[in-house]
């Protein structure tokens, strides 16, 4: 997002020189440079044994179920972020949570950084923005998240880690599928 106006004091910004980034939006009251940067975001794929956790999100998804995701806070770590976004969405505790690498959501400006985590502890407990969250099957979740790009490829990453040697999982992809969600 490049800013125009200073978001704290609202005064038109002048535009300061770095040596990284050339002309920076600046605020001469506030001292601040608004550095144009996507705002960081975690999603992480949960497995336990055979299955992982999918939620249902119509706002974000109509026809595909997701992955747990959320921003990264103030004051927080990407890790921080995982655990807190899964405690929040689901109820639950996880364990050996993994970085999987970036990716970029064209469009939002989002910086997407991708987990795996296990499950450790907990009954699933829905919170106010989740419609519906459940285990599935990890060889139908690629089937289940049609639409959902990056979550995709977060869940294909996921097998890669576990060692998944199957055909199954990927049945789906790029084909119609009677799994889909209506
Ligand atoms: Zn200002």
């Amino acid at each position: 997002m490049i800013f125009k106006f200073c978001p704290m004091c609202g005064k038109k910004l002048d535009e300061k020189y770095s040596w990284d980034e050339g002309g920076v939006p600046y605020c001469k009251h506030d001292n601040i440079m608004f550095f144009d940067t996507p705002r960081p975001c975690i999603v992480v794929a949960i497995i336990k044994g055979d299955e992982i956790l999918l939620l249902k999100q119509s706002y974000i998804f109509k026809n595909s179920r997701v992955l747990v995701s959320g921003y990264v806070g103030n004051n927080e770590t990407a890790e921080d972020a995982v655990y807190r976004e899964v405690k929040e969405e689901t109820g639950l505790e996880i364990k050996d949570v993994k970085y999987l690498g970036s990716d970029y959501v064209k469009d939002k400006e989002i910086l997407m950084l991708t987990f795996m985590a296990k499950y450790l502890d907990g009954e699933i407990e829905k919170s106010d923005e989740v419609e519906g969250i459940g285990w599935a099957k990890i060889e139908d979740a690629l089937c289940e998240m049609t639409e959902d790009e990056i979550g995709k490829r977060v869940v294909r990453k996921m097998l890669s880690e576990i060692g998944y040697d199957g055909e199954n999982a990927y049945r789906c992809e790029g084909n119609s599928c009677q799994l889909r969600p209506q």
